[in-house]
């Protein structure tokens, strides 16, 4: 069987844990997750990047540093992961869905201000695919009324709008570094943000509310509680491996986007003759082969598609159900604006596998399979 995913997995890995273990701490903030926030703060030209347990734990942190509060509204597309709401609720928001372009899967920013109400405090783009949102649109809504901004850029480490870095164009950008990602550290994440006043919140949010960060960089003598807190340090294990993996970020992007690449040219000829759709890049984004996905006819052919594709030994999941249509969604959101393109294109998206370890051959066969399904000839 061709698994969609397998964790990367590049060689370093044990070396550095290793490495952590010798060093005798490993707790968060040690040597591997400084390493791992430093390396992120150059490369993707941030001011702090604060590394995390998960996604959805950074985007629980920004929705409590946007000050989110029971009542408020937020505005997200509905074809997303469940850590993009849930993580807003949990502060008592009300989810606000709009609906999607069919052609990148991204929230339409034209849907937007007709959502925004006086409760309205944060809207929510996601980088699907690690194919940036149409960010000079978003921001220049939330500037006119006042609203926050969290980059779901959870598939959108080292992927770019306009040469800048997913995840630093918001008030508050979210990585993932689960092991479906780019770059992993089995579970894990990282908060990005530039302004420096909301460091210190962060920290306190971070450290169980306590001011812990400043007690261990010597600005106060004792460290106590002083405000809402969680734990939301991973251990310096989980990033040591991680520090393996953006080292060799270069070689893991190449791979990514060489499978991408080769499944864009061979699918060519069905998209030509009307059979799929393949994924399209707006000019403003460089992506970083997060995922490869077609798209067919409907939900039956899909359907048809995958079981054939399984009985190949090719694994090839579709994606997410609308969020709106789920039971927690009808609970906690509602969907402004008419779904033309939400369900309608969700049902017809079908991902291939892609990841780093994938071996050539099994590219150019996964491929093979598509080019001769019964279906499409
Ligand atoms: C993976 C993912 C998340 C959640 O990431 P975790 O690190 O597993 O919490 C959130 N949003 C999107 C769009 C994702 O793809």
């Amino acid at each position: 069987m061709i698994d969609f995913n397998r964790p990367a997995f590049v060689g370093k890995e044990l070396d550095y844990i290793k490495e952590a273990i010798d060093l005798g701490k490993l707790c968060g903030d040690g040597e591997f997750t400084k390493r791992c926030s430093r390396w992120m703060e150059e490369k993707f030209q941030a001011n702090h990047v604060l590394l995390t347990t998960s996604c959805t734990h950074a985007l629980e942190m920004a929705a409590h540093l946007c000050g989110i509060q029971p009542g408020d509204e937020v505005i997200m597309p509905s074809y997303t992961f469940v850590s993009t709401a849930d993580a807003f609720v949990l502060w008592g928001a009300k989810v606000v869905f709009v609906d999607i372009h069919p052609e990148t899967m991204n929230i339409d920013e034209t849907k937007i201000e007709a959502a925004i109400t006086e409760k309205t405090k944060a809207i929510v783009p996601v980088h699907y695919a690690g194919v940036s949102c149409a960010m000079n649109e978003i921001m220049a809504i939330a500037k006119k009324y006042n609203l926050k901004v969290v980059e779901d850029a959870a598939q959108g480490v080292n992927a770019y709008y306009n040469g800048k870095a997913l995840g630093t164009i918001g008030d508050f950008g979210c990585y993932s570094f689960h092991e479906t990602k780019n770059y992993s550290m089995g579970e894990g994440g990282a908060l990005v943000f530039d302004q420096t006043e909301c460091l210190e919140p962060a920290e306190i949010l971070r450290e169980k509310g306590t001011n812990r960060s400043k007690f261990f960089r010597g600005q106060i003598d004792k460290y106590s509680w002083v405000d809402y807190g969680s734990s939301y340090l991973p251990s310096d294990m989980n990033a040591a491996y991680l520090y393996a993996q953006l080292e060799a970020a270069d070689a893991i992007d190449q791979k990514r986007h060489g499978i991408f690449d080769y499944y864009d040219k061979a699918l060519k000829p069905l998209a030509e003759a009307g059979y799929i759709e393949q994924p399209f890049i707006p000019d403003y984004a460089s992506c970083n082969a997060h995922m490869y996905y077609i798209k067919v006819k409907d939900l039956e052919e899909r359907t048809a598609l995958i079981k054939y594709m399984r009985e190949k030994g090719v694994c090839c999941p579709f994606h997410y159900v609308p969020l709106h249509t789920s039971a927690a969604g009808l609970r906690f959101g509602r969907f402004h604006g008419e779904d033309v393109y939400t369900t309608r294109e969700s049902e017809r998206l079908m991902r291939l596998p892609m990841f780093y370890n994938l071996d050539w051959k099994d590219v150019e066969y996964v491929a093979q399979c598509i080019l001769d399904y019964p279906g499409f000839n």
